[in-house]
């Protein structure tokens, strides 16, 4: 659906032109997985794919939403939000919680949430581990800014939406999402500390397309594999700070002292931990490789972060460890990994951009060939964070 469809859509709906319309995009993360909730820093980068949300005044403190891709549409008040019910007091359908969870935040922090009609539509696909949720919220709290007219920094603006999601949908999720979606700068990754929430930029060179394959896969495990890791985390801190009594997450600990310390760590804690102290100090030099514009050891990086994922993280599945083989032998390719936090989803290709459809129709004919299942590829670049049309 194109903007004029997305203009049209809106006018069918409400009888009226929408005032303004709001992009928010996805993100992907460059590398640093699994290391936020360890108080380490990750890469992401916002890209081109995005939600379009279509907005006007409305009346009162009343929201009506029309989501056009889901075909759905529900009107609820402003003044009852944590009950989550519809004006006729049915239950909000779940799709509904993002942007009623982002309002119910903005009134937490006492930012005024006027009634608005929207329609919106994304590029970006459910489910993938590209952040199609947080591009809704961080969409939607920028139009409440921007009929509220109050404004707070792009950082307040995600962590608000954070908040939603966390506590109004009840997903944990940490903060980069929301963060990518809010502070993208185009043709650039974001390099964003979890700990102090510094952030800062780093320019991804202007000939590397940032390419995503979907493997097509879920797995079940994804929830309870990520709090198991989240255990595995914490126990190998309790047993290290037998050794090292100052630290207070998986981040305080140097490479060196993790070198002297990993014997004394029960089995599988020590792989685990040994992959994100590793994969801290990989961001740290891929921010390095970045900005003196060195991608083969970008590629390098990235090729090691997978093999650390699938090797001590255990989060790979087949399916993502053949798109990332693969990529050895197809033209262009700089890098691969996966990305997210696996148990299926996509892999992250750093490619020449000039070589990007051979390397893309390679690895989708590959992909076929090894398991039967057809990758969706999407072609990206790094793009701005949230903004007005
Ligand atoms: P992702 O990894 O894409 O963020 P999540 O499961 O976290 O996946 O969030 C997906 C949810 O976000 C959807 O189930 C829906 O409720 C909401 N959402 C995402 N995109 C849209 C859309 N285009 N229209 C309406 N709701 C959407
Ligand atoms: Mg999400």
């Amino acid at each position: 659906m194109n903007l004029d469809q997305l203009q049209r859509a809106f006018e069918e709906t409400y009888r009226r032109p929408p005032q303004f319309i709001v992009r928010a995009p996805g993100r992907v993360n460059i590398l640093g997985e699994h290391v936020d909730y360890n108080d380490g820093p990750v890469l992401p980068a916002a890209i081109d794919q995005a939600v379009y949300i279509a907005v006007a005044p409305g009346q009162d403190d009343c929201v009506r939403l029309h989501a056009l891709d889901l075909n759905q549409q529900v009107a609820f008040r402003l003044d009852n939000l944590a009950q989550k019910r519809d004006v006729e007091g049915k239950p909000l359908p779940g799709w509904a919680l993002y942007p009623a969870g982002v309002a119910w935040a903005l009134q937490e922090a006492g930012l005024h949430t006027p009634g608005l009609l929207a329609a919106y539509t994304s590029e970006i696909p459910i489910g993938s581990g590209l952040s199609s949720s947080a591009a809704v919220e961080v969409g939607f709290a920028f139009a409440w800014q921007t009929l509220g007219s109050w404004e707070i920094s792009r950082l307040a603006l995600a962590q608000r939406c954070q908040k939603a999601e966390n506590q109004f949908v009840g997903v944990s999720c940490g903060l980069m999402d929301q963060f990518a979606c809010a502070c993208g700068v185009e043709g650039h990754a974001l390099y964003f500390d979890t700990r102090s929430l510094e952030w800062d930029i780093a320019p991804i060179p202007p000939e590397v397309a940032l390419v995503i394959a979907d493997s097509g896969v879920r797995r079940n495990l994804t929830h309870s594999g990520y709090n198991e890791r989240r255990a595995s985390c914490e126990q190998a801190v309790r047993e290290l700070q037998q050794y090292l009594p100052h630290i207070r997450s998986l981040r305080d600990v140097k490479t060196t002292e993790f070198a002297a310390y990993s014997m004394f760590l029960s089995e599988i804690p020590r792989r685990r931990a040994e992959h994100v102290v590793k994969e801290i100090a990989r961001v740290h030099s891929a921010v390095s490789a970045l900005r003196r514009a060195d991608k083969q050891a970008l590629g390098a990086l990235m090729y090691a972060g997978h093999n650390s994922l699938r090797n001590l993280y255990e989060v790979s599945t087949p399916e993502l460890d053949i798109l990332v083989e693969l990529t050895r032998s197809l033209p262009g390719c700089i890098g691969a990994r996966l990305t997210g936090a696996g148990f299926g989803g996509c892999t992250l290709n750093l490619v020449e951009l000039d070589q990007a459809e051979a390397f893309i129709a390679g690895l989708q004919r590959g992909y076929a060939q090894a398991t039967g299942r057809q990758a969706k590829v999407y072609l990206c670049r790094a793009s701005q964070g949230v903004s007005l049309l």
